[in-house]
């Protein structure tokens, strides 16, 4: 074919955790891979930083909790260690202007609310337990539990505003988007996807529980130096033609000189490793069919923005506080100590999401800043106001993200469809953690989704098992 540079068996479409993922297994497999990277870095969602004064910062996922056994395997592997989160003192919950601190799993000092929190989430768990990570759209009332979203719900199943408003800002924090975005269906299915809602929102024995010495990015680099120059960074996918005999995809890629020109290379199958709103963007010929297009529509991507304030020590723990915050209102709704193991520096480290992210785009990053480090002051004290260093990653701001930390399903999208998340169209395959089965929206999804693509792709190319193999 003219005007091919490269061919391959399969192209891989992203170089975060599914990607890399999927490249490891299908050349575990025998197959020519390449790996086209729209970023100069490999990890997408997961970035890790050292910021000018020398913290080591997660900018995006940085957690691992119990049952992320791909995860854990995988660190193990490559000799990256993990350690607690930090909860250790109370946790504060800012409630209607008013601080109260509070400890245990249930973030509220107010005993009819907490009573009434417990038994909004055990209600959620076990709704939740019914349907099918997988293939939510199979559960015989799919289409009620599609036409409501979660925030309807709880307004009948919670008794008191504090559980109505808790399970907000846990929404807010696990998909960086409110309870009335979201389909209650899509929910339930990615709760049971993690075990349970309760146990995506706990630390200790849940998905916060541990972080990674030297940040969360460490594997998906050490997977990408295994590949080789398998890898290529800096290359956008922008198109892809495809048909029964194979796919030709059309890279945006710069030349050594730094001049952008077309790459084209020719593969028996792709594999598209990235977010339905993501791939949306890119030009299909012929055009993806009804639905899946749809889907790239209607799976928005969350709105979140991490900050970091950086200090020469940890000084909340000397006042018996855990760093940790729960908030009603205002930009931080939830904070961490994301101080390094050994307390050399504090960090803490706070989520802006949804509304709340999408409208703080006026005050622009001053001020955001100011505001952030006047409400961690309003719950630390004075010292919280001069950090050594702030950081800001707005992932709404990332076109090859485009938010987070995750896709958000509102009603009557996975009833639609859900079918076409995984169903290949021709010979292109799709991954990412929005596809996965267990723990969707997290590392541990990706690397399921990843799996799961390769012994796809190998079985219909006829090669061997697609095992996990050398790097
Ligand atoms: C703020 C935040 C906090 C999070 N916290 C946690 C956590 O603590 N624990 C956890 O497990 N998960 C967490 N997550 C979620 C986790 O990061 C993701 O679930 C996971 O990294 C997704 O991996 P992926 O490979 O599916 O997708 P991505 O990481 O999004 O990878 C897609 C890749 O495709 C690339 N790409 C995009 N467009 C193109 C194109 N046109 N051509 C080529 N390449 C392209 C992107 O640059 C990217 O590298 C968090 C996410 C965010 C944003």
């Amino acid at each position: 074919m003219t005007g091919v540079e490269q061919t391959a068996d399969v192209v891989v479409a992203g170089a975060g955790y599914a990607g890399l993922r999927a490249a490891r297994d299908l050349a575990a497999a025998g197959l020519d891979v390449v790996v086209l990277e729209a970023r100069d870095r490999v990890g997408g969602r997961v970035f890790t930083e050292v910021t000018g004064s020398g913290a080591v910062v997660d900018q995006g996922g940085q957690w691992i909790g119990p049952t992320q056994d791909r995860l854990q395997a995988l660190a193990d592997e490559c000799g990256v260690t993990r350690f607690p989160t930090w909860v250790e003192g109370s946790n504060l919950e800012v409630r209607s202007g008013g601080l109260h601190p509070f400890t245990g799993l249930v973030p509220t000092s107010d005993p009819d609310g907490s009573a009434d929190t417990v038994a909004t989430l055990l209600d959620l768990d076990l709704l939740a337990q019914e349907v099918s990570p997988s293939s939510p759209w199979d559960h015989p009332d799919a289409g009620f539990l599609d036409s409501i979203t979660l925030a309807e719900w709880v307004a009948t199943a919670a008794d008191t505003d504090v559980a109505r408003s808790l399970v907000a800002t846990a929404t807010l924090a696990v998909f960086g988007c409110g309870p009335d975005e979201l389909s209650l269906l899509y929910v339930l299915g990615y709760a049971h996807g993690g075990g349970s809602m309760s146990s995506l929102i706990r630390t200790s024995g849940g998905a916060q529980e541990r972080r990674f010495t030297g940040g969360a990015q460490q594997m998906a680099v050490w997977l990408a130096e295994g590949l080789g120059d398998r890898v290529v960074l800096d290359a956008p996918v922008v198109g892809v033609a495809h048909g029964p005999s194979g796919v030709t995809v059309t890279a945006d890629r710069a030349g050594a000189d730094g001049v952008r020109a077309p790459w084209r290379v020719d593969a028996r199958r792709l594999v598209v490793a990235m977010p339905p709103a993501v791939h949306g963007r890119i030009a299909f010929d012929p055009p993806l069919p009804g639905a899946r297009d749809q889907l790239a529509q209607r799976a928005p991507m969350g709105s979140v923005t991490k900050v970091h304030a950086v200090y020469d020590r940890p000084f909340w723990r000397d006042a018996g506080l855990s760093g940790q915050i729960v908030a009603d209102t205002g930009l931080l709704r939830a904070t961490f100590d994301d101080s390094p193991e050994d307390g050399s520096h504090g960090v803490l480290m706070g989520f802006i999401a949804g509304p709340a992210d999408r409208l703080s785009e006026s005050a622009g990053p001053d001020g955001r800043r100011g505001a952030c480090l006047e409400e961690l002051a309003r719950a630390f004290g004075p010292e919280a106001a001069g950090p050594v260093e702030f950081t800001e990653q707005r992932w709404s701001a990332e076109p090859f993200t485009r938010g987070g930390p995750v896709a958000c399903l509102g009603p009557g999208v996975l009833t639609g469809c859900g079918p076409s998340l995984r169903r290949p169209v021709g010979p292109i395959h799709w991954a990412g953690t929005e596809t996965a089965s267990a723990w969707s929206g997290y590392i541990e999804g990706a690397l399921e989704s990843g799996e799961r693509v390769a012994t796809e792709v190998a079985a219909a190319l006829g090669a061997g098992a697609a095992a996990p193999g050398g790097r």
